[in-house]
């Protein structure tokens, strides 16, 4: 922890809360967080943090700042309110551990830190269920010695590792989730597949998981979310859709070609305007078997 103190905490949604909570539980920490919804604030009341009436009330007298916000638009809103950053000490450390833009992430990380504050990206990997456990994948991005001084923060929610200078960190979730998005489709079309042919689909899983096609997508989403049919892992498709639309727009922005990635952008936007964006990723397994 940057100063062993209060933490003020933004976001306390489907992955804010499990994490706010286990720093509640930790115990040496004061954590005061903050969301729009009372629904979300509740939650961190039920387990003794402090809940703040605003954003600003948060994160006033914080040695440490944590995000956990929807987007880059989000975290630019909050951290271009004057009164956030007014209540922001020189010395604070602000940790985005959303799924933000890596280009939006320099940017603020230069004009925090014109005035003496850090920002360190720490976007994290491990859905809900790794939030709860504290096992979360944690990218980090930043000058070195903040990363250092947010690193016991960070361990009690996960494993941290250091990948780059600012916006390193939210590079390579994006990337990260790029995959995870086309693994995701493609896996569901097998399973579609494979159904239509007449293969049972948890003997078709398990084989492909001792085989080569294996994935996140079939080791764990399909068998976990899809075949019992609850549909529930808790990361909503406007969220992946926006992941790999980052990914694909840096690879724009850099030249590179990623066809598949664009390809599989738009199946996933077809789906989410069918579904409603909020339907959980794991109903594209639904859509595919239903459009097919
Ligand atoms: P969510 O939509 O459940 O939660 C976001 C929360 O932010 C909401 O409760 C919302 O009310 C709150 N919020 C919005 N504006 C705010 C503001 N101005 N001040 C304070 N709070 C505000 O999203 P989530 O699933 O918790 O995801 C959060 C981030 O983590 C996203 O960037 C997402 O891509 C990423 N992520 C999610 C998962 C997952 O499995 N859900 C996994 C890894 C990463």
């Amino acid at each position: 922890m940057s100063d062993g103190g209060t933490v003020g905490f933004l976001g306390l949604g489907n992955m804010g809360a499990p994490m706010a909570r286990r720093l509640v539980g930790r115990g040496a920490v004061d954590v005061a967080g903050f969301d729009p919804q009372e629904s979300a604030r509740a939650t961190l009341a039920a387990v003794g943090g402090r809940v703040a009436d605003t954003a600003s009330a948060a994160v006033a007298g914080a040695g440490t700042v944590v995000l956990m916000l929807p987007a880059s638009a989000v975290v630019e809103a909050v951290l271009g309110d004057p009164a956030v950053v007014g209540a922001l000490r020189p010395g604070t450390i602000v940790v985005d551990m959303s799924s933000s833009e890596p280009l939006s992430t320099r940017r603020l990380a230069a004009e925090l830190g014109s005035r003496g504050v850090a920002f360190v990206d720490a976007p994290v990997s491990g859905g809900v269920s790794g939030a709860a456990a504290g096992t979360l994948t944690i990218m980090c991005g930043g000058e070195a010695g903040a990363v250092a001084a947010v690193e016991p923060l960070l361990r009690e929610l996960g494993t941290p590792t250091w990948v780059g200078a600012s916006g390193a960190g939210h590079a390579l979730k994006a990337i990260n989730n790029l995959l995870a998005g086309v693994h995701l489709l493609a896996a569901a079309e097998g399973l579609a597949i494979g159904k239509r042919f007449g293969l049972d689909p948890e003997l078709m899983l398990s084989v492909i998981d001792r085989a080569s096609g294996r994935s996140e997508a079939t080791a764990t989403k399909l068998p976990r979310f899809v075949l019992p049919g609850t549909y529930d892992s808790g990361f909503a498709m406007r969220l992946m859709i926006k992941d790999m639309r980052v990914a694909t727009e840096l690879a724009a922005t850099l030249d590179v070609p990623a066809g598949l990635g664009e390809r599989g952008v738009e199946v996933w936007a077809r789906a989410a305007a069918d579904l409603g964006p909020d339907a959980d990723q794991t109903e594209i397994a639904r859509w595919v078997s239903d459009v097919g």
